[in-house]
This record gives structure tokens, sequence and C-alpha cells, in this order.
């Protein structure tokens, strides 16, 4: 089966009731048939759900297709984003292993990397993602693992998956991991470079609608099997009925994907020809530093844009307050297309000089394109253009 059909018809097993739609599993345990079976599911000689910390056929079919789609061995899922990033590090990584990773990370990684792990003994580098030869500068002999999101929020910049996989054949023994929640698995999939683990915060467009949080680490099963006895004493579990909505949000994702892309293309495109613009970052504009790398590694350019409004900060609220339909918020990957002022917001706690180092300046404005008409969205952009000068 192709893709997009096993999305819709991969589905945990019909019960006796001969369902059509998956039923929700709302149970927190599982009975067994005997005190026998119970013994052999606990001593993992037989498959079976015993508690939903563990697993729910909910939680089950969700990672199913995420493994299928991203190519990966086995999974788990979490109940939220960082849940998965957290235990991709916490579970694998011990006290004086060292990670690598890049300065445009997911701000709450960042956190991670460094305000707790140090206190463990865990220790990171950044490097610039605009210098790729300096991934491989910065390993030393206690590097554990590569940690890297592209394409990056809001900067937009991509990091080169097949460098990496030459870094890998090098040094086998470090994790290579990527969050690819901005590209999804539809549009890019980092096991087929080589990377060993792949993280998503399942809020973005795997629910693609801004209703439930939900995260998912899939990738190569004895990794999986290690984090699996972290999540069991830990309890970091996706519920049952986010798993079961996620699910059904995957039958789509490939359709909403293309429109996400489609319109933010065009929005990129109209933004690049305004006269009111300073500069616009996605991905498959040819203006994008790194337009042939995005062409080799992803199949579409993603859903959101980054530009630069003339006039700076101020200019910038101006612009947002001057929208009519699109909302600010922080979320993104909604149906709806939302934006945000990076400098005032997720980013304000930072220097010019520091927000200049992950691409975001005074006037920044990312937009997550949405599935509006195309033609709604133009309009009010460029109505909030005019009425904000
Ligand atoms: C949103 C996001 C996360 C965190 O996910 P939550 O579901 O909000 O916990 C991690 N990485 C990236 C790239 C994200 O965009």
């Amino acid at each position: 089966m192709k893709e997009q059909t096993k999305l819709i018809r991969t589905q945990a097993e019909r019960t006796p009731y001969r369902e059509h739609s998956v039923p929700l599993y709302l149970t927190s345990s599982f009975i067994f048939d005997d005190a026998e079976q119970s013994r052999a599911i606990f001593a993992e000689e037989m498959q079976g759900n015993v508690y939903s910390r563990y697993s729910n056929p909910n939680t089950t079919e969700f990672i199913e297709k995420v493994c299928d789609m991203e190519g990966a061995e086995d999974g788990l899922a979490f109940a939220s984003g960082m849940a998965a990033v957290f235990a991709s590090f916490a579970a694998l990584l011990k006290s004086g292993d060292h990670i690598v990773s890049f300065r445009s990370i997911f701000g709450s990684t960042h956190q991670l990397l460094t305000q707790f792990f140090p206190r463990w003994g865990i220790t990171s580098t950044y490097i610039d993602a605009s210098q790729p030869e300096l991934w491989e500068a910065a390993i030393r002999p206690e590097t554990k693992m590569i940690f890297l999101e592209t394409p990056s929020n809001p900067g937009l910049e991509l990091v080169d998956l097949e460098l990496l996989a030459k870094l890998k054949e090098k040094y086998p023994h470090i994790i290579i991991n990527v969050d690819n929640c901005f590209a999804t698995p539809y549009l890019q999939k980092p096991i087929q470079f080589g990377a060993d683990l792949v993280s998503h915060s399942a809020t973005k467009y795997m629910d693609g609608q801004g209703r439930v949080l939900g995260g998912v680490v899939v990738g190569r099963r004895e990794l999986i099997k290690d984090m699996m006895f972290f999540i069991r004493h830990t309890g970091p579990a996706m519920s049952a009925f986010n798993a079961w909505l996620l699910s059904k949000s995957l039958e789509t994702l490939p359709l909403r994907m293309d429109r996400h892309c489609s319109n933010a293309l065009k929005v990129a495109e109209m933004l690049e020809a305004h006269p009111e613009i300073e500069q616009v970052r996605y991905p498959f504009l040819p203006s994008h530093p790194q337009y042939e790398l995005a062409r080799r590694q992803m199949k579409q350019g993603g859903g959101v844009v980054s530009f630069i409004v003339k006039g700076g900060f101020d200019r910038a609220k101006r612009f947002l307050d001057a929208l009519n339909m699109i909302l600010i918020t922080s979320n993104l990957a909604d149906s709806r297309s939302i934006v945000t002022h990076p400098a005032s917001t997720t980013h304000s706690k930072l220097t010019d000089e520091e927000r200049a180092r992950v691409g975001i300046y005074p006037g920044s404005i990312r937009i997550s394109v949405g599935l509006e008409d195309i033609n709604d969205i133009l309009a009010d952009l460029e109505t909030a253009l005019a009425n904000s000068k």
C-alpha cells in the first residue's frame, strides 16, 4: 500500500462489535484471560497491553502510522512534543555525555540543554548551522548525540541531512536525533539519511487543527526499547483520546501539507515582491541561501514563512494589529493562518545580537500559513501592510 492509503487503512484490530471507525479505548488497564497469561505478558514472553502508561490500542495505532511514514522500526507516543524530546535525551544519556546541537533549536529544547542537563552532568555545544563543517569540529570523545531541527523555527535555516549521514559513517556510536516537526514525514524523512531517532511535536501538523498536545519519537528498535524502560517508569504517556484524535488527523496529513505548502509558497512570493518587505525566508524560494539543499532534502517548502517588515519593531506590531482575519497566537501548523512577532514574544529575553544569530530581527514576523482560500490570506496581509505604514 502507498503512504496515503496506509495512513487511512492502518487501524487497531476490529472488536466483536464490527465497528468501522476505530473506537476510543478509554481504559487505564487491560484484563488477562488467566494468571498464566498475565505472568507471560509481564515477563515479556508475550505481547499485550497491560496499563495505558505503557501502551494502549489508540497510541499503538498512532505510532504505527508515524513509523510507516518515517520508515522507522518502532516508536513511542508522549503527552507533548517536549515530553518526547526530553525522553529522547534523558533515557539515552548519562552524566559525562556530550551533545552537539545548533543555536536555532526550539526554545524549550534550548532550556533543557542549557538549564537542566548541565545540573546532571550532561553538556552540549552549539554550532552555527550556516557553517556545516563545524558539526564535525564540535565532536568530542564523549559526544553521544547530535540533535537538530530542519528547517529551524522561526529562522527557517536548514541542516544538511546528507552531511550528517556521512558523519554517522565515521562516528557510528553517536545517536543522530532529528526534530522533524516543521517538515513532517510527508515532506522529509531523516531516517533515509541515516538518522537514528526522529522526534515530533504532534501538536503541530499531525493534529493540524490546534486542538491537542502530543509527541512521538520513532527510530531504531534498540534505542526505542531503552526509551520504553524510561517512559514506563516516568509516565509521560500520550492519552488515548489524543492518540485517537491524532491518528484520525494523520489520515489527511499529506492532503493538508500539500495545501499548506502551496499557500505558503504563494504568500512568500507575494511578500518578496512587496515594497514594504525587507526580506523573506522560505525554503522553496530561490532567494533562500540554502534553496538547493531544500530542493534536495524536502519534497516541498513547508507551511511557515518568515519575513522582515520595513520599519522595525513598532511597525511589526502595528502590522499584526492591522490584520483582520489572521490572529496572533503562538501555536503554528493550524488550519488557520497564524502570525507571531518573535522579537516581542518567544525571543524577547534575548539580546539583539543573540536574536540576530538565530535569524530574528526587530521587524521579523513568522506566519504559519493555514488552509484558508489563498486569496483571503493574501488580501488580509496586503491590507494590513497598507494600513500599518
Ligand atoms: C512546538 C515544538 C516543540 C514542542 O512541542 P509541544 O507539543 O509544544 O510540547 C518541539 N520542537 C519544535 C520544533 C516545535 O515546533
